[in-house]
């Protein structure tokens, strides 16, 4: 997606090798036209799956997770990163961990907001090692519901995420793919890089 791609060259910050902030436009300030355009592609992309739900996590899920909700029309669960629900609540659980944050959260959606005949895209900001992603999909899947597809933000395919939930069968669209953050730069994926990983 262009628009991304420019966005983050200009306003992506290169923490490290493994880590890009984005805290300009969508992890803590966020671009709500951008936001909107995300949402708008993924409503694209997925058209014609049935999709009858979204679920993401708090909290950066969330803004590109609403605005795909509001092109699909379906409902949006973020899953929370405490059990803050209620204890009288029905809840699906599954552990993450986080190694950019170095942390193990329990996450949590009540029962009752995923259904057997659900079909399920799951949306998060960020692919890196697949863990924020594969716990979602757990949760989804033991509430007896299918998961129609995963929708990413931003991939980053040098680490091995993406590659993990397509050996699982999952339909991963991910709107900017990255290459590579060496030398303090972003390189994303060519449609030349395609063919030769293809
Ligand atoms: P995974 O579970 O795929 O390893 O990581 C996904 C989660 O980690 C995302 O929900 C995101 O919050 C966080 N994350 C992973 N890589 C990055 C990164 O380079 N930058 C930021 N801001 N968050 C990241």
């Amino acid at each position: 997606m262009r628009l991304l791609e420019e966005k983050i060259r200009k306003d992506g910050k290169v923490l490290n090798e493994n880590v890009l902030k984005v805290d300009s436009f969508l992890n803590h300030q966020i671009d709500a036209n951008l936001m909107n355009e995300v949402g708008k592609e993924f409503a694209q992309r997925f058209a014609g799956e049935g999709i009858t739900k979204i679920v993401t996590i708090e909290s950066s899920g969330i803004a590109p997770a609403v605005m795909a909700g509001l092109y699909m029309n379906v409902p949006v669960i973020f899953a929370r990163k405490r059990k803050s629900l209620t204890l009288t609540d029905d809840l699906l659980t599954a552990r993450v961990h986080s190694f950019t944050k170095n942390e193990t959260n329990e996450l949590a959606i009540a029962r009752k907001y995923v259904k057997k005949n659900d079909k399920v895209l799951i949306i998060d900001d960020f692919l890196a090692n697949g863990q924020a992603a594969l716990a979602l999909v757990e949760m989804v899947h033991n509430a007896g519901a299918s998961v129609a597809g995963i929708g990413i933000v931003i991939e980053k395919s040098f680490q091995p995420g993406a590659q993990i939930l397509k050996e699982q069968g999952l339909r991963v669209e991910s709107l900017a793919r990255i290459a590579s953050l060496s030398n303090g730069e972003v390189t994303f994926i060519t449609d030349k890089m395609e063919e030769v990983i293809q």
